[in-house]
């Protein structure tokens, strides 16, 4: 049974308010003598002085100073009888114990008459989940703590009612008090002078001119404060602050007062309180003079001291680049700290270059794992504008505070499984000017999520297009799906590469985009991007046609997904992709391997330009032994092709790799043969690989390009160059590849079958002296070829028996092989090695290098395998 009895309340006009029925256990707490007192935060200092004294600094030795408990006295209830008593009390009619801050008036102001309290049932404020705002940023459990949605539009109000409230005590025992002063951005202003009208007492508030915001001026205009607007900074406001405070009879309402932590502090006890006890994992809050900060860990550490919890969270504070003393100090892990000149931010509650809470504020870091961040103007005007389209209404201090969020989401500093607290310091309706000229775009750099009025004639149909355009819009004009299915095979991947992007339109199939330039709508956004290009970052992606275009990054991603490496660049040609993916990386007076079976133009490349520029060459054969034996003091880069062309040599790429690594050689691979349906280069260790797309991956014998793959980073310097040199493909080309990719694995498929069967047919057929064919016992390296290889592809070369003439006679009896070079389109070409791509050589090298009269090589298109064989046939039975 629990024991009862009434209590009856007044309130300070004396009427009764509230009659309540308190259980005995909270009787007991109310009737038991807590202490609390200043004492000074350096250690070897410590002295102590009684509440009701009039002092903001150590007397000794000049540190600031805090409120201390007597934590022993407020031991003997144990945790579960506080939290008893916090419940008992929260948001309920019990005056004053409904207010967030004196439900807890034991851990705040044991001593206060409640007579003497002023308040104006601050704190209990909204903890909301913010779903929507999560799940953009892939974080589930986020939350915002409303703290803006309290008398005065802010956090201040629970660190104001502690210190009117102690001022009221002190005059009714006779201080001699005439008048409470601060200086402010403008909620610290707010908050003091509607308690100290509240309570009848003199405010003054000390305001840099033009740097608060209407609203926060109007409120202490309102309530009777002395505004006292001078025409410098925060930083300016404070120091005279501290000058005119040194006589008794004006008090100090500043958070170097630390009777006003002792109300914020509450605020880290609410929240923890709002999870039934659970403490969250991270806990953002926006910095500026600091107090808040070591407010929100002082209430931590006592809930934990007293055995509430078992652990802290991370606190993080949230700065504005423009105003950021104390990010510099945590880059030098809080060694040294400068003040330093704020700059005007659109943050300007927080815009103090010297707060004076900072030793208070590194201490509380330190115990609590803590991280500083910043956020830009442009950064913390858009997490802001973001937040409010899904439900909040951000003023600019919690736009910092947002935008520090998706930083450290996006450096890995907070997990996405963590449950987070974004402290919302002010309400939003204080800061309609910022949110006006966001809206209006009258900033100095875009608005990104713009929403501006529509004006229209008051006509049905008006109205009814404006809503169709605008539901036409809510369509997430901006959807993109990425997956982590890596287990998606080749013909997924080609058709979809990792996932889904936006398209104009909602198109299905990715639209040409020609033009050769991309406009911005103002020199502001030029500037935003020169700037954010300048730092690294990305605000958009097209600039001008040689640096690449939407249709090519729409192909690139999916090469880079077919093949499975990080990043893909595409190029006009192979060739143009070979020779500048050499030039990228080639060193001064270096030295490159390249195997000796090659396609033409790249042998040229090595044994000619790249000699003129200085660099070795050697020529091997194409086997891992013969590149190690190659390998010099200076060699850079192991350059192979694999299947090489034409005699579809291939390389024991393991053991190239091998090779490689053990002499620091960078390995590029030309699979234009084997594609990345038939062989995996990167998945073996190799560097960068290169395929002309104009063969297998584009497949329609209708384009031209190369590409070339690998790491992100390996692969900027090529990116650099390709920028400069320009030899990009058009976007129409990269559509005709684009397309050509959504049939390539369906298109490899018949290709290796196609090939196999041809080539096993052309073996046994007498007219053919000798084959080379990977998928073929007889090939020197089909071992190599079936332990690597998927398939062998579509390419056969062969010696036909006897010369040129009975060479010639079968290439020209053939109905569906066209005589042309290339390879890996839908069309069957075939090739006479020595009159199509080696006619210039003389006659002595070329035949030295194998090309011979008689060497054909076919390439298979998609036509029937048995028509093509059929034809084949009839063509060698004409010899
Ligand atoms: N690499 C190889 C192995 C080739 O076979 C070819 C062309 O046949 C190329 C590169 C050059 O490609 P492109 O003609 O697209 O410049």
């Amino acid at each position: 049974m629990i024991e009862c009895c009434v209590i009856i309340y007044a309130d300070q006009k004396g009427k009764y308010l509230f009659q309540r029925n308190l259980p005995a256990d909270n009787r007991r707490m109310m009737s038991m003598s807590y202490r609390a007192w200043f004492q000074c935060i350096n250690r070897e200092c410590s002295s102590r002085y009684p509440l009701n004294s009039i002092v903001y600094r150590c007397r000794t030795c000049g540190s600031l100073l805090e409120v201390q408990h007597d934590l022993q006295a407020l031991a003997e209830s144990d945790a579960k009888t506080w939290i008893k008593l916090f419940e008992d009390r929260y948001k309920s009619t019990q005056w004053p114990y409904g207010s967030g801050v004196w439900g807890k008036k034991e851990w705040v102001l044991p001593e206060i008459d409640n007579e003497n309290i002023v308040s104006l049932y601050e704190g209990g404020t909204n903890l909301f989940w913010s779903d929507r705002f999560g799940k953009m940023l892939g974080v589930e459990d986020l939350w915002i703590k409303l703290c803006g949605n309290s008398h005065s539009g802010s956090f201040k109000d629970l660190g104001m009612t502690v210190l009117v409230s102690q001022v009221k005590q002190m005059i009714s025992e006779g201080a001699p008090i005439k008048a409470v002063v601060c200086a402010s951005t403008g909620d610290t202003s707010a908050a003091l002078a509607v308690y100290c009208a509240a309570a009848g007492i003199q405010s003054a508030v000390l305001l840099p001119k033009g740097k608060i915001s209407v609203a926060q001026l109007i409120q202490p205009i309102s309530n009777g404060a002395l505004v006292l607007s001078l025409d410098t900074d925060f930083d300016g406001c404070m120091s005279i602050v501290q000058e005119i405070t040194r006589d008794e009879t004006i008090y100090l309402a500043n958070s170097m007062n630390s009777l006003r932590i002792e109300g914020q502090k509450t605020v880290g006890i609410e929240i923890v309180q709002q999870f039934d006890w659970d403490v969250p994992d991270v806990i953002i809050i926006p910095g500026g003079n600091l107090g808040n900060v070591s407010a929100l860990g002082g209430g931590l550490l006592m809930m934990r001291d007293l055995g509430l919890i078992s652990r802290l969270p991370r606190i993080v504070v949230a700065q504005a680049e423009r105003a950021n003393p104390l990010y510099r100090s945590y880059l030098n892990n809080f060694e040294t700290f400068e003040p330093i000149q704020a700059q005007k931010t659109l943050a300007s509650a927080i815009q103090i270059g010297n707060p004076v809470s900072i030793e208070k504020a590194v201490r509380t870091l330190k115990q609590f794992n803590g991280i500083v961040e910043q956020a830009t103007e442009q950064e913390l005007a858009d997490a802001a504008a973001l937040g409010d389209t899904t439900g909040m209404f951000n003023d600019p201090h919690t736009g910092v505070a947002l935008a520090v969020l998706i930083k450290l989401l996006g450096a890995g500093k907070i997990d996405k499984s963590e449950r987070v607290v974004v402290i919302s310091t002010a309400h939003g309706l204080k800061f309609t000017d910022f949110k006006v000229r966001y809206h209006e775009e009258k900033l100095d750099f875009p608005s990104h999520f713009v929403n501006k009025p529509i004006e229209l004639p008051p006509r049905v149909d008006a109205v009814k297009e404006a809503l169709r355009q605008a539901l036409q819009k809510r369509r997430k004009p901006m959807s993109k799906k990425s997956s982590k299915n890596r287990d998606w095979k080749a013909a997924t991947l080609a058709i979809h590469g990792l996932g889904r992007t936006s398209k104009a339109h909602y198109s299905v199939s990715t639209p040409i985009v020609q033009t050769s330039n991309y406009y911005f709508d103002s020199t502001a956004e030029v500037l935003e991007f020169m700037k954010s290009k300048s730092k690294g970052r990305v605000v958009r992606e097209h600039e001008y046609g040689r640096y690449g275009n939407p249709t090519q990054q729409e192909c690139e991603r999916k090469l880079a997904a077919i093949e499975g490496a990080e990043r893909a660049l595409l190029f006009s040609s192979g060739m143009s992709a070979v020779i500048m993916t050499l030039m990228a990386y080639m060193r001064r007076n270096g030295h490159i391997i390249f195997t000796n079976d090659c396609y033409r133009q790249t042998r040229d490349f090595a044994t000619s330009l790249l000699s003129e520029f200085g660099i070795e060459v050697s020529l091997v054969d194409p086997d891992a032994g013969a590149i190690a034996g190659a390998i010099r003091s200076n060699t850079n880069i192991i350059f192979t092709e694999s299947p090489t062309n034409p005699y579809l040599r291939v390389l024991d790429i393991p053991a190239v790799v091998k090779v490689a690594r053990k002499h620091g050689v960078l390995t590029m691979i030309d699979a234009t043969l084997a594609t990345p349906y038939n062989i995996r280069p990167l998945e073996m260790g190799v560097d960068i690989v290169i395929h002309s797309a104009t063969k297998y991956l584009g497949g329609h014998n209708d384009l031209l390009a190369g590409v070339t793959l690998g790491k992100h980073e390996l692969l900027n310097d090529l990116n650099r160059i390709q920028r400069m040199i320009g030899a990009t493909p058009g976007p129409f080309t990269c559509f005709l590849l684009e397309r050509g990719l959504k049939t390539f694995a369906l298109r490899m498929e018949h290709h290796n079958r196609a090939g196999l069967a041809v080539a096993l047919m052309l073996e046994a057929h007498p007219k053919i002296e000798k084959i080379w064919y990977p998928g073929l016992e007889s090939h020197p390296d089909h071992r190599i070829a079936s332990g690597q290889m998927r398939g062998s592809g579509s390419v056969i070369t062969f010696l036909v028996r006897g010369g040129d003439r009975e060479t010639r006679k079968f290439i020209d009896s053939l109905e569906l092989f066209l005589i042309t070079p290339s390879l890996g389109g839908t069309e069957s070409l075939v090739t006479q090695m020595a009159t199509m791509s080696f006619f210039d050589y003389p006659e002595e090298y070329r035949k030295s290098i194998g090309m011979v009269d008689n060497l054909v090589r076919i390439a298979l298109g998609l036509e029937d395998v048995n028509d093509l064989m059929a034809d084949l046939k009839q063509a060698l039975d004409k010899i």
